[in-house]
């Protein structure tokens, strides 16, 4: 049995430079689009939050600059992308905001996604744009990025940013409606496969090289999509998005791929907090802490007592209560610097104390995993 799209609460849409950019005329597909944004339209009215990875800034680029057909050198793409990039911008801003919903772009680099200080801004950043209803509109940053720092292909970048955001879903729409056990242009006996329970070495030998596609990330790179999104507690879908209204043919059962996850966004968070990075120190909270925290709320500066070892932002920290057991652990929000000068100290007295306005939690509760819970 698959999912039905119904049931998701933050869905992931990645849409390929192949369905975005008609490169025979070097257009956008706008009939095409205007359809997706509906299509997008309902899901967020539905009450989901919606995040689109859209590639097709270099695509764009190109045209406009003329330049010349074939493989780009890395500071043409660059070009291209600075040019396309904007081009793709007012694009989803008009689609999105035709049905009254606000886009907002981000474009982020491999280290956004890696290093946890600045994953945990990005993170940030989109769970406030979810809160006010806005749609993140995600590309790579394909103007800065070399190729040694860049993810190439927005497969991945769309899985890890569905792994960071805690999505339930990831939808690639590609120009192939799902995966083969053998490829399908050269293969006849090659047969579609509707569920896929867990991706094996069987499927990643299906998956092959990047023949299916136009566009930069072939089936390979969406199985390794695959692998990071189920991972993190996603299913994941690859589906044909040359259709009109992609989303609703595949809300109405049409062809497609399901990966299916055997996790949930949040036991994949708390099992990498709890289980994978190294604590690299301790707070030590009060009576009045341990309570809430049981309670689930966050640390805040207030209830810690005292700040052990040498972290940075983001690090993972034990928390300890004033007998010195283990509570829980968490990823801190201060380095062991700040998060001394704060300690015992009121939300409201940080940016007198610091001179900048951090955040109101040490230990946001989203990022905190107590002992029991493991
Ligand atoms: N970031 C690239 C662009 O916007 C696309 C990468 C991809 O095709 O996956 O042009």
């Amino acid at each position: 049995m698959t999912p039905t799209l119904a049931q998701f609460r933050r869905v992931v849409i990645k849409v390929g430079s192949a369905l975005l950019v008609d490169r025979a005329r070097g257009r956008l597909n706008a009939a095409w689009l205007a359809a997706l944004g509906e299509d997008i339209a309902d899901l967020h009215g539905r009450g989901a939050d919606v995040l689109v990875v859209s590639s097709g800034a270099i695509a764009m680029g190109r045209t406009v600059l003329d330049l010349p057909a074939g493989v780009l050198r890395l500071e043409e793409s660059q070009a291209a992308a600075a040019v396309g990039q904007i081009a793709l911008a007012r694009v989803w801003a008009e689609v999105l905001g035709h049905h009254a919903i606000t886009a907002g772009q981000i474009l982020v680099t491999l280290s956004d996604t890696e290093e946890r200080r600045r994953y945990l801004n990005a993170r940030a950043t989109i769970a406030k744009l979810f809160e006010l209803r806005a749609v993140p509109v995600v590309n790579e940053n394909d103007t800065v990025a070399t190729s040694e720092i860049r993810y190439g292909d927005n497969d991945r970048l769309a899985a890890r940013v569905a792994a960071m955001i805690g999505a339930d879903l990831l939808i690639l729409f590609s120009d192939i409606d799902g995966l083969y056990t053998a490829p399908p242009g050269s293969d006849p006996k090659a047969a579609h496969m509707p569920l896929v329970e867990r991706i094996t070495p069987g499927i990643e030998a299906m998956a092959g090289g990047a023949a299916s596609e136009l566009s930069r990330g072939g089936m390979r790179t969406k199985i390794e999509a695959g692998k990071i999104a189920t991972q993190a507690g996603a299913h994941m879908i690859i589906a044909d998005g040359r259709v009109k209204n992609p989303l609703r043919r595949v809300a109405e059962g049409g062809r497609c791929t399901w990966f299916l996850t055997h996790s949930t966004p949040s036991s994949a968070r708390k099992a990498w907090i709890g289980g994978s990075l190294e604590p690299r120190g301790a707070l030590v909270v009060d009576d009045g802490a341990a309570k809430a925290l049981v309670a689930g709320s966050s640390l805040l500066p207030v209830g810690v007592r005292r700040v052990e070892g040498a972290f940075a932002r983001g690090d993972a920290v034990f928390i300890r209560d004033l007998a010195g057991a283990e509570i829980g652990r968490g990823l801190v929000a201060y380095d062991h610097g700040d998060a001394a000068r704060i300690a015992g100290r009121r939300s409201g007295e940080i940016e007198a104390i610091l001179g900048y306005r951090g955040r109101d939690a040490m230990v946001h509760r989203d990022d905190l995993v107590l002992r029991g819970a493991r």
